[in-house]
């Protein structure tokens, strides 16, 4: 049963959609239907999720030169083609030819593993675990670390045997053996997923199976051979490019991300229950839609005096691995770039506010020339070149930037965002405004870029080594911290209780009233680290200790 407030809520809207749609233009008309299309194929079952590196992404990547190519763009990927293919760094494994004998058996490769900050590596030579010869391996019994710490909760058993073995490797060992002979189950394993630097020696651990069997004798002679090979995972994205070339000297981007998080195989879905398609409907077809829109009325326009590269962005979700590509690779001068306009998440126009996000204002002054609304919504501006979008890569090379945003919701990263709740109308009032900027720059010339206020940290690009796991909401103005928007499952955030609509105003002794200081806060710690957070949740303040 509807509620009164709900069944005059949806009158509304029926009565609106209704008065909209009488009123569109042909070529109104037309950009919607477009837009239903791509976004309506991108986000359906067959693409699975669009994850980087899958058959999804691939059939998505696909469409999109075809697409590309329907409108006459010159394709400026690799080889002729609208591909710009990138390596994606997501952690390293155990390769084939691993191996370990002891006194010449062959020890299972279930009995053992380098550690993760180990060197790839082989040893042949005779060792005993009490004697610590140069130039031998050496050996290291973690069992007095394991009863020391037993009942210490911050204990971190790799980090310990780390700087051990560093201590060893300057006193000469050549590698470590690592064991356990007390009784504790040790937690460790070889950690794929980490990108924890390495050290120079080979690190190995023999688990009980094997250390019993061998290593009980402290005084026996063992002959030792192992070689150690880890590799990184091998997984490839891809960029789709196309350009309209005016001979003009400058060039806008305007670009968007077309993967998602396929069956959140990567841990980014916020969605809990068993293994189902994120279809990524607003994340990011949504953008993708609106790219090719632009590439559409841009072909023919009588703005000509820029260029203009579309690009969809692959590899954005698991950290904008394709749009830093890009920059890194640009197939047109960095230099001659005027602008970039990113589109992330621009299909659920709120219904009540009435109101998108755009990102980058404080990038350049021109952009204080901006509407703050048009007939049909409102333009809320935030100053930051930096976000969770594509556009951070093109502003950390000095590159004036827009991010055009409609907002957060409840299907954000969850199978539930659906084509069938893309508010298609409003996306297409968003491409009549980019329209109109697009024809108000044609005669403006280079944008002169401005640096934004961020956190100060060098060379003006924030490093973080750690992550709370939490989304900011990015949106938030009501008040004093860093609203959080969502939590990552198995992340610190999570554990430590906090959920969305908490607000963090304290990390350590960093204050945190707003995005800019929560970036700044975070990057003065690293792996290990100890600190308290205050966050405010239900009107009270609570104050968790957590470890990065
Ligand atoms: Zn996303």
């Amino acid at each position: 049963m509807f509620s009164k407030k709900s069944v005059l809520f949806l009158l509304f809207l029926f009565v609106g959609a209704s008065v909209y749609s009488q009123k569109l233009k042909k070529q109104e008309k037309q950009i919607v239907t477009h837009l239903e299309n791509t976004i309506s194929y991108l986000a359906s079952d067959p693409l699975q999720g669009r994850r980087t590196g899958t058959y999804g992404e691939q059939l998505a990547y696909e469409y999109l030169s075809r697409v590309f190519d329907s409108i006459g763009l010159k394709p400026m990927g690799d080889n002729g083609t609208y591909l710009q293919e990138f390596p994606v760094e997501e952690g390293r494994k155990i390769l084939k030819g691993t191996a370990l004998s002891i006194n010449g058996d062959k020890i299972d490769s279930t009995d053992f593993f380098p550690l993760t900050f180990s060197a790839d590596g082989s040893i042949t030579g005779t060792a005993s675990p009490s004697v610590f010869e140069s130039d031998a391996p050496w050996f290291f019994d973690v069992k007095d670390l394991l009863t020391t710490n037993n009942n210490n909760p911050h204990f971190d058993l790799g980090s310990s045997i780390k700087n051990q073995a560093e201590d060893f490797k300057a006193k000469g060992a050549t590698s470590v053996i690592v064991y356990n002979s007390s009784n504790i189950v040790p937690d460790i394993s070889f950690n794929g997923k980490s990108n924890e630097s390495r050290i120079s020696i080979p690190v190995i651990y023999v688990k009980k199976n094997a250390s019993s069997k061998y290593f009980s004798n402290k005084e026996d002679f063992i002959n030792l051979s192992f070689d150690l090979h880890t590799g990184v995972i091998p997984r490839n994205g891809h960029n789709v490019i196309g350009y309209i070339d005016n001979g003009a000297p400058t060039t806008i981007i305007i670009g968007g991300h077309f993967d998602h998080l396929g069956y959140g195989e990567d841990h980014n879905s916020l969605w809990t229950g068993k293994p189902e398609i994120n279809h990524g409907a607003d994340d990011n077809a949504s953008g993708t839609a609106l790219v090719i829109e632009m590439a559409r009325l841009l072909k023919n326009s009588k703005y000509r005096k820029n260029n203009y590269l579309f690009v969809c962005f692959s590899g954005e979700e698991l950290g904008l691995f394709g749009s830093k590509y890009l920059t890194e690779h640009s197939p047109i001068p960095l230099s001659s770039v005027n602008f970039m306009i990113n589109c992330d998440m621009v299909g659920r126009l709120n219904p009540d506010t009435k109101t998108i996000t755009v990102g980058g204002y404080g990038t350049s002054p021109y952009w204080s020339t901006l509407p703050d609304k048009t007939k049909y919504f409102n333009v809320k501006f935030d100053s930051s070149g930096i976000g969770p979008s594509d556009h951070t890569s093109f502003y950390l090379k000095n590159i004036p930037v827009l991010f055009f945003f409609t907002g957060t919701h409840s299907d954000y990263h969850k199978p539930t965002d659906v084509a069938s709740k893309i508010d298609y109308i409003g996306e297409m009032r968003i491409i009549e405004y980019i329209e109109n900027l697009i024809k108000k720059v044609n005669n403006a010339g280079k944008l002169e870029f401005l640096k934004t206020r961020e956190p100060d940290m060098g060379e003006g690009r924030p490093r973080f080594t750690v992550t709370l796991g939490v989304m900011p909401d990015y949106t938030y103005s009501a008040g004093d911290g860093l609203k959080i928007d969502g939590v990552i499952s198995g992340k610190i955030a999570e554990k430590a209780g906090m959920k969305a609509g908490d607000v963090i105003t304290q990390i350590g002794d960093f204050k945190v009233h707003d995005i800019n200081d929560y970036m700044k806060a975070l990057s003065h710690f690293k792996k290990g680290d100890k600190t308290t957070i205050i966050f405010i949740a239900d009107k009270t303040s609570k104050t968790v200790a957590i470890e990065f």
